[in-house]
């Protein structure tokens, strides 16, 4: 097992001020709103962004008592995310998603912002993510919707709103209040702007919103991640390729390429997850050198024939990542007195590997 500390960045000790019993107190009315129908097995989905590994995840039981002061202290020294949606077991797929009496939605435009002020049904929770324009609303349900459902009402509030549709997923980890948003210097506070006890009949919400756009049967992939969002795509070039091949890079940044013979380290392996990987010594089909991501990498590795040499779609892609979370798994089989007696210790899990 290889372990990485939370981003120890030097910026931290902003974050850390007198205001934090408030805080500690808007980290637990959120996970209020998340838990309250929590069954005894169901799981707070909860990732932090770590130097070297990008998001590590944790899940911690919805009726923990702890759980507000863990994220709140974790959220204190780096980004953290919570699973919108509660999970049913330790893991972050789309079928992993418990039955959900939660909507949201992420106005990020000032037009969007001022959809919601306009909006007939007022959030039950409105959170500022930090940065600018950014806010993320929440309507708690009388009934808990099935994944499906709730990702097309989702959607239906997207369009209603202007809000971001790539928020509309199940599986959708944001910003809690009460933790802090580390993109920026110094580090900006999420907040609670608003919260009230409002909660609606499904029927009666839906009613108000405009019918999903008819989509043609080829796109029904989840919707894809934004790369800031995708924390497979926050694995730097070296620890996934190191942990896929079990090669480690020379001093050149090169390893012996896996897609052809290759006799001299010739496959490059670069900085950041964006520069990715490239060997100049294969060529794609159309003559290209072959390049990439952590998918590219993956498919080329696991995949045969054609499949390895068109962008994955659909069911082939949702695959791919599956397996991808599975080899990357942060999962840590643990309690949550072991979590909070870690995070005393100020140590923190990584990767396991
Ligand atoms: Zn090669």
């Amino acid at each position: 097992m290889s372990t990485a500390r939370a981003t120890d960045a030097p910026h931290a000790t902003h974050a850390l001020g007198a205001a934090d019993g408030a805080r500690v107190g808007a980290a637990e009315r959120y996970l209020r709103m998340l838990t309250e129908n929590a069954g005894p097995r169901m799981l707070l989905d909860v990732r932090y962004r770590t130097e070297e590994c990008g998001l590590a995840r944790i899940f911690l039981p919805a009726t923990s008592n702890v759980a507000a002061s863990t994220i709140e202290s974790i959220g204190s020294r780096t980004d953290v995310y919570v699973g919108c949606a509660l999970r049913v077991r330790r893991r972050g797929t789309r079928d992993d998603i418990a039955p959900t009496a939660l909507l949201w939605a992420d106005c990020d435009t000032p037009e969007s912002l001022a959809a919601l002020a306009a909006f007939a049904f007022k959030p039950t929770m409105i959170v500022a993510s930090g940065s600018p324009a950014h806010t993320h609303a929440y309507w708690t349900l009388t009934h808990p919707l099935g994944t499906d459902e709730l990702e097309s009402a989702n959607r239906r509030l997207a369009t209603a709103l202007g809000a971001d549709p790539r928020c509309a997923d199940a599986a959708r980890i944001l910003r809690p209040p009460g933790s802090w948003n580390f993109k920026h210097t110094p580090p900006r506070p999420v907040e609670l702007l608003e919260y009230t006890s409002a909660r609606y009949r499904p029927a009666e919400l839906f009613a108000a919103l405009p019918l999903e756009p008819a989509r043609p049967a080829a796109d029904r992939s989840p919707p894809a991640l934004r790369r800031e969002d995708d924390p497979l795509q926050q694995i730097k070039p070296t620890h996934y390729i190191r942990l896929l091949t079990g090669k480690a890079p020379g001093r050149d940044g090169k390893i012996e390429c896996p897609f052809h013979d290759d006799n001299t380290p010739s496959l490059h392996v670069y900085d950041t997850p964006e520069q990715g990987w490239a060997c100049f010594g294969c060529k794609t089909p159309d003559g290209r050198p072959r390049g990439g991501d952590i998918y590219t990498f993956a498919s080329l590795l696991w995949l045969t024939g054609q499949s390895r040499d068109v962008p994955l779609r659909g069911r082939d892609f949702t695959d791919l990542r599956a397996r991808l979370e599975d080899t990357f798994r942060i999962t840590r089989d643990r309690g949550p007195d072991r979590t909070h007696r870690e995070l005393a210790d100020d140590t923190f899990p990584g990767l396991e590997l």
